[in-house]
C-alpha cells in the first residue's frame, strides 16, 4: 500500500505536492515541472539513466531485474558489447556490464548440462 505522492525525482527538490511532470523517455521519472526535469537531465544524470529505465533489454536493467533465463541475457550480453562499440565514452562500463552477464551465462550453461 503506497498512498504518498509521487515525489519529484530532481536531487534537493522540496516540492511536497504530487510530481505530475513525467518523463517523456522513459515514463517512469516524474518531476513537480520542466525546470527540475531539466536540471535533473543534465545534472542528475538522467540522460544516461532514460535509456536504462525506458529499455527492458538494456544490460544493467536486465541486472537490475535479476532475469536468469538465457535468451534474456544473451540479448543483454549483445546490447552491452554493441553499445560499447558504439560509445567509446560508455565501452568501459558497458564492458564491465556485459562481463557480469557473461558470468551468469556460463552459469545457465553449466546448470543446464
Ligand atoms: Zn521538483
Ligand atoms: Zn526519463
Amino acid at each position: 500500500m503506497d498512498s504518498s505522492p509521487r515525489k519529484c525525482w530532481a536531487q534537493g527538490c522540496a516540492a511536497e505536492e504530487e510530481a505530475a511532470h513525467r518523463c517523456k523517455g522513459c515514463k517512469q521519472a516524474v518531476y513537480c515541472g520542466r525546470s527540475c526535469q531539466l536540471a535533473h537531465w543534465n545534472e542528475g544524470g538522467h540522460k544516461i539513466e532514460c535509456q536504462t529505465l525506458g529499455d527492458p533489454l538494456h544490460p544493467s536493467s536486465v541486472i537490475a531485474s535479476g532475469a536468469h533465463d538465457l535468451p534474456t541475457l544473451c540479448q543483454a550480453l549483445d546490447r552491452a558489447l554493441l553499445e560499447a562499440a558504439r560509445d567509446p565514452l560508455q565501452s568501459d562500463d558497458f564492458l564491465a556490464l556485459g562481463n557480469s552477464i557473461a558470468d551468469d551465462v556460463d552459469a545457465q550453461v553449466e546448470d543446464a548440462r
